[in-house]
This record gives structure tokens, C-alpha cells and sequence, in this order.
């Protein structure tokens, strides 16, 4: 598989990356072959994060005793010192690794937070020193704000971003990717296939393929589904006219109901938080389902239940989605799999 440039970290990675959500809803040992199956591939870049329960632990029994070890990212969702010193300690025993080569901060969405990660006694300073002591190769960050992953490239203290990216959600493509070009940040596309809802796959990695010097990092958890994306790789990558079409028509179709977790949308007059409640048909899709019901999503969905239909939302989302009318078609999702989970529990 080819290779390219992650920016100024100047690490070569393979085109294609490895998302490590999925692999937590399967067993183990689909874990680890699906994850071995990547590396036979060619691919050489494998993304995880503290957040993914068994992810990280599971890539490393993957990696265990394999002659070619990939590169490695991983990432923490704490703004804390010592949770980010935590969780990277924890990441360095799971993956069965002295030094991980990416360190990230996870899902910064706001500039009060990117502000306070950058301060002097910011969390920051945590990475930078795992970097001298050599724990940790390079930094970045990820977010789904557009603005605050643009503050984050020209503040040229990290040196990837990691931003969703696919023909739906390609407001990237704008400034984002250019500004990462500008001051050599290298850029991993999340979400390739839309957390699952871009079901046409050629059609997907054709558009992103017109983007060079982006690594997108699909989440796989099934042998096919990491082989048909490098059939698509193996080309031609040209998208056709019918491609465009298509392409076209998907928008049409599914860009009126497509959430990009932009939180324009907030503050919620009955602290909702959209965005999540958005992404619960990818939660059901992608998590296991222990993680749905065991963890903090019944919380967020419960209370969906005291939106007052003020409308302010809806006013606010740039991509004039209809947040009342989806939120409660999730909440009647959330319901029907709380049922399912609740016949399969074992009864006390
Ligand atoms: S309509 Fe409901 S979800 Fe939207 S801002 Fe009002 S209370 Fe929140
Ligand atoms: S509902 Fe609209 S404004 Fe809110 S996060 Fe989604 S796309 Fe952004």
C-alpha cells in the first residue's frame, strides 16, 4: 500500500489508517484477526483511544509477537495532568509498547478547553514531557468543531488534527485541509464512511482519495469490510460522471438528516445534548451493548425527554436539520434496544 507523509511528524503511513471503535463489540479473537488481517494489508497506521474500553488492549494482543509493528496512536479524553498521565500509562501497558508514536487530546470541542489543554499548567505539558523522557513520539488533537480544530493547527502545537471527513461532512475540504497544508499538520479524516451511514464504500474512498495528503481511518470490525476498502484503493480512483452522480444523489439524500456534531446548534434551553442524541443510531451500529446501557449514554438520551420543542435549535443549525422531529425518532430507537437489552440480560 502506499505511503504518505503525516505532516511534521514526518511519520510515513500507510494511505489508508485503522479506526479502533468497532473492535470493541466483537470478541476478541475477531479483534485480533481483523486487526491482523489491516496489517497484512499493508496497513501500517492504527488509531485507538483510551475511551474505546477494550480497544486498546485488544490492538496490542493483536501486535503481539507480529515482526511488523505499526504506528501507533492513541489518545485521552481527560483535561486533567494526572488523568492524561493516567490514561497514558494505562495506553503504553495495553499496547504492550515502551513509546507510543501519536499522542492525542480527544474530542476538543471548545476554545475555552483548547486554551486551558495550551496553558502552562495545562495538560499539554504532560505530552511534552512523555515526548523528552520518549513515551510519546508526536501530539495531536482531535475535534468536531470546525473552529476550534482551526485554532488548534495555527496555534503549531500539534502536529496532526484529526477531523471528521467524507463527502457528506466535507466542510474540511474548505479551509481546514489547506490550513493543515499551510503549517504542515498532518490531517487523519474520522469517519470516512459517516459512523456508517455511507453504505456505497467506492464511492466514499474515491472522493477522499482526491485529498493526498489525508489518512482516513475507517472503524473496522469485520475481515470484508477492511478488504473491500483497499479493493476501492487499488483503484481507479477516478470518480466517473455516474460516480458523480451518485455522489450527488447521496448528498441529496442523506445531507438533510446528516448530524456533523458542529454543537452550533447549543446551548439547549433544557440542556439536551444534541449532538450525542444525534449519534445514537451510530452508537447502536458501532458500540457494544454493554457501552449503550452500562455507561453515560441512558443519562443523555433520558433526557430527551424534556425538550419543550422551543425550536431554538433548529433556528441555530447551519445545515437546517429537523433536531425535534430526530431527536424523538432516537429516543423511540433508544427505547426499542433498552427492551432488547433488558429481555437479554440475564435476570437477577
Ligand atoms: S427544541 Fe428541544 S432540543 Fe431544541 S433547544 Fe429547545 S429544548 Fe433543546
Ligand atoms: S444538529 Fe445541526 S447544529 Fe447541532 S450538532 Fe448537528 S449539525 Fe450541528
Amino acid at each position: 500500500m502506499d505511503k504518505i507523509r503525516l505532516g511534521k511528524t514526518n511519520m510515513m503511513v500507510s494511505k489508508l489508517g485503522f479506526g479502533g471503535i468497532p473492535i470493541q463489540r466483537v470478541s476478541e479473537d475477531e479483534a485480533v484477526a481483523v486487526v491482523r488481517r489491516c496489517l497484512e494489508l499493508g496497513i501500517t497506521f492504527i488509531d485507538t483511544a483510551n475511551g474505546y474500553t477494550t480497544s486498546e488492549e485488544r490492538i496490542g494482543k493483536a501486535l503481539s509477537g507480529q515482526r511488523n509493528r505499526p504506528l501507533l496512536a492513541t489518545k485521552s479524553l481527560s483535561r486533567s495532568r494526572d488523568g492524561i498521565s493516567r490514561h497514558l500509562q494505562q495506553g503504553l501497558k495495553q499496547l504492550g509498547v515502551e513509546c507510543v508514536d501519536l499522542y492525542q487530546f480527544h474530542s476538543v470541542n471548545n476554545s475555552n478547553t483548547l486554551d486551558m489543554i495550551l496553558s502552562p499548567d495545562g495538560p499539554m505539558a504532560v505530552l511534552e514531557e512523555a515526548k523528552r523522557a520518549g513515551q510519546v513520539k508526536h501530539i495531536g488533537i482531535t475535534s468536531h468543531q470546525i473552529d476550534v480544530a482551526k485554532e488548534a493547527v495555527k496555534s503549531d502545537r500539534f502536529e496532526t488534527i484529526m477531523f471528521p471527513f467524507n463527502f457528506i461532512s466535507c466542510e474540511a475540504a474548505d479551509e481546514l485541509i489547506p490550513l493543515a497544508r499551510e503549517h504542515d499538520v498532518g490531517f487523519i479524516g474520522m469517519k470516512p464512511l459517516a459512523g456508517g451511514m455511507l453504505e456505497n464504500v467506492t464511492i466514499a474512498f474515491k472522493y477522499l482519495l482526491q485529498f493526498p495528503d489525508v489518512v482516513p481511518i475507517p472503524g473496522i470490525e469485520k475481515i470484508h469490510q477492511i478488504e473491500e476498502i483497499v479493493a476501492v484503493l487499488q483503484g481507479p480512483w477516478e470518480m466517473t460522471a455516474a460516480d458523480q452522480r451518485e455522489m450527488k444523489r447521496l448528498r441529496q439524500e442523506l445531507g438533510t438528516r446528516f448530524c456533523r456534531r458542529c454543537d452550533y446548534c447549543q446551548p439547549c434551553t433544557a440542556e439536551i445534548a444534541i449532538s450525542t442524541v444525534m449519534a445514537f443510531p451510530g452508537f447502536v451500529r458501532r458500540l457494544p451493548v454493554q457501552t449503550l446501557f452500562a455507561g453515560w449514554i441512558p443519562a443523555i438520551m433520558e433526557k430527551t425527554t424534556e425538550c419543550n420543542q422551543c425550536g431554538d435549535c433548529e433556528e441555530r443549525c447551519p445545515y437546517h436539520l429537523p433536531i425535534m422531529e430526530m431527536i424523538a425518532e432516537h429516543f423511540s430507537q433508544y427505547e426499542a434496544e433498552k427492551k432488547k437489552y433488558q429481555r437479554q440480560a440475564p435476570s437477577t
